[in-house]
């Protein structure tokens, strides 16, 4: 048996799969828990919209949103809301989140951090899809932002400039030129921006079981369980324990996303992590679609290919991660992408009968938790309980693009060499 250090990775999301690759990388002996199939369908890492946007630096709130609260817990619909029975338990993490983007000079800060995290993400992705020989699941075409109109755009012309100032480029397209690029779009669309700098991910679920095929080809080993807490004594980890007993091991990474919240407390941190939930839709054989990964302004959702079909994914939902899914949502998300291709809805008026019964729908519906800390920044660092356990959870919206950066971050925490970027932003004890 090696004598490499032993690091128990807990969670097998784009998080725990990065990690994994990284420790390998490192020379560490790795293992993964993970109760269910890396990647699979309970992850957030399985059904999200695929982007590796670098320019995802904006946190989720920005100043003045709190007038939009009582819209948010009115309309249980909406694309943010917050469900009535989860409201109490929600409160601190939305009083956090409202504050964490009080003024402009905070969204900005946060913004600094997490261009940190995300600058180089595509390229990052591009050499972890070659290490696990699945190069053609990453796309290198940009992102598109679809607007009604110019001044829809100008209107967040706020966010814009602070992504200007951290250096983002993008091309602006009029009513002509974003037709060129997207024929199939609904006229009602008359401008877009294209951000070249970004990639996505055709299928992030694909991607994430192949990194951890790869990961145990190459040695490391998988316990199907899941993590309960750990063994520590005098401040070393002795083992991580889990449903069918302990792991003995050097170092741990908690990497369960929205689950965090358990093994960081007995990690001896206390985090505001909440399950921001969304969905997704996917028509199978869609006969039209976008050409570039798009997020369309007025549905606030984002339209991609993936190796199933034409995904919709978005839609906020604040409750608890395991309360019973409102299939309604994915059911909106569908309604606004017939909309968005006036072709598709002519197809589906010919499928009829079958798209109308909504029976066979659901099979194409799925729900996700993104795991998220109220001021959009991850939790990445060493724990209070022992400087062998490293917090690495909280990705929020952000959470595929930034698994890369991530797994190498936590593999220099465990390895205690200089990290590529200042991790002081995001310090699990932030709001301790
Ligand atoms: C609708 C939607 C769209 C999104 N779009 C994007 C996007 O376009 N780009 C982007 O970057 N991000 C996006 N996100 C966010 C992103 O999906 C998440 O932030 C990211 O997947 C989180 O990854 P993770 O590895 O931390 O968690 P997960 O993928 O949820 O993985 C955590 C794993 O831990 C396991 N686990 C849980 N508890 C335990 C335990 N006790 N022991 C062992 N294992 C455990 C779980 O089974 C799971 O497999 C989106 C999210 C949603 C919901």
């Amino acid at each position: 048996m090696s004598n490499a250090p032993h690091v128990v990775v807990i969670g097998a999301g784009a998080v725990g799969a990065a990690v994994a690759m990284r420790a390998l990388e490192a020379g560490l002996r790795v293992t993964l828990v993970e109760p269910d199939a890396p990647g699979g369908r309970q992850a957030a890492s399985y059904g999200n919209a695929g982007w590796l946007s670098s320019h995802s630096i904006l946190p989720p709130a920005e100043p003045g949103v709190w007038r939009k609260v009582p819209k948010w817990i009115a309309d249980p619909l909406g694309p943010l809301a917050v469900r009535w029975r989860y409201l109490p338990s929600a409160l601190p993490w939305l009083w956090r989140y409202l504050r964490a983007a009080w003024t402009w000079p905070r969204v900005e800060r946060t913004a600094h951090a997490l261009r940190t995290l995300l600058r180089d993400a595509p390229a990052l992705h591009q050499q972890q899809a070659a290490w696990a020989g699945v190069s053609e699941l990453i796309e290198q075409r940009g992102l598109l932002h679809v607007f009604l109109n110019e001044a829809q755009f100008r209107a967040d012309k706020r966010a814009w400039d602070i992504r200007r100032a951290e250096g983002i480029e993008w091309e602006e397209l009029d009513a002509q030129a974003l037709r060129a690029r997207e024929p199939a779009l609904d006229a009602r669309y008359t401008f877009g921006v294209w951000v070249p700098e970004t990639g996505s991910c055709r299928d992030p679920g694909r991607y994430v079981a192949a990194l951890v095929s790869r990961a145990l080809a190459l040695g490391a080993e998988l316990h199907t369980t899941r993590a309960t807490g750990f063994h520590i004594e005098d401040g070393r980890l002795l083992a991580v324990r889990t449903e069918h007993g302990e792991i003995p091991c050097d170092k741990a990474v908690i990497a369960t996303g929205v689950h965090a919240r358990a093994l960081a407390g007995q990690a001896g941190d206390r985090v505001p992590l909440a399950a921001e939930r969304g969905y997704h839709v996917v028509i199978r054989d869609a006969p039209v679609g976008v050409h570039t990964s798009a997020q369309f302004a007025d549905a606030k959702m984002v339209v991609n290919w993936t190796d199933q079909g034409l995904r919709a994914a978005g839609q906020v939902e604040i409750a608890a991660p395991d309360a019973a899914p409102n299939w309604e949502r994915a059911r909106i998300l569908r309604r606004q992408l017939v909309g968005i291709f006036p072709e598709l809805s002519r197809a589906e008026a010919v499928a009829g009968a079958s798209a109308q019964a909504g029976l066979g729908d659901e099979a194409d519906f799925w729900l996700g938790c993104r795991p998220s800390m109220p001021d959009g920044l991850p939790c990445i660092g060493p724990a209070s309980a022992s400087a062998d356990i490293v917090h690495a959870y909280g990705h929020g919206h952000v959470g595929l693009v930034s698994s890369a950066r991530t797994g190498r971050l936590v593999v220099q925490v465990l390895m205690g060499t200089p990290t590529d970027i200042d991790l002081r932003p995001f310090s699990p004890r932030r709001f301790a």
